[in-house]
């Protein structure tokens, strides 16, 4: 099956891994599917944190965020060196606001139902939080258990990482969509 290469894959099971994820085979073609600030606020949106007006600066200091994170990721991996300049990155991201949740009085309140209705408000969060989320995850994914369980597509080419949460910890591709399919298809040619 086709598979759109553009297409954010979100198969990490972590913020920090899927952020790591939008650039994509790494040791070959390097696919930069973050291309515009438009793409970074797509991204945002994909993983949930909500929608954000991005600038040229904002995605220049994504790709930093996400270069750190990946060199870290591979340091803790013991498959390359560990640099205190992305540790440094790192926490100086995670150190910047985060947008606050806040309560403010519901609507509806006349119904008589429910006379004390809250209602959560968020502020729109920007992308410098956003970043921060990311970079927060990443701490706590390599200083936590899970560090363990990260693992990289066999797919040479692929080099997509995901936290192996299946059981036995056998997980063996990105996705059995795209990798494990063309791996599963190979095996039956060979047959
Ligand atoms: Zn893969």
């Amino acid at each position: 099956m086709p598979v759109d290469l553009l297409a954010f894959p979100l198969v990490g099971g972590r913020l920090a891994l899927n952020f790591v994820g939008t650039l994509g085979k790494r040791t070959t073609e390097r696919f930069e599917r973050m291309r515009t600030p438009e793409d970074l606020a797509h991204w945002v949106e994909l993983a949930g944190l909500g929608s954000v007006s991005t600038t040229a600066e904002d995605l220049m200091n994504a790709r930093a965020v996400r270069e750190a994170l990946y060199s870290l990721t591979l340091a803790a991996l013991n498959r390359g060196p560990l640099r205190q300049a992305d540790i440094n990155l790192v926490n100086g991201w995670a150190a910047r606001a985060t947008p606050a949740p806040a309560l403010a009085t519901g609507v509806g309140q006349a119904d008589g139902v429910r006379a004390n209705a809250l209602q959560r408000q968020d502020p729109e969060p920007s992308a410098s939080g956003v970043l921060a989320v990311v970079a927060r995850d990443g701490i706590e994914l390599l200083s936590g258990p899970e560090v363990e369980a990260i693992r990289e597509c066999e797919d040479p080419a692929c080099t997509l990482l995901f936290v192996d949460s299946s059981r036995g910890r056998r997980r063996r591709w990105c996705s059995m969509n795209s990798c494990g399919a063309r791996a599963k298809m190979r095996t039956l040619r060979d047959r």
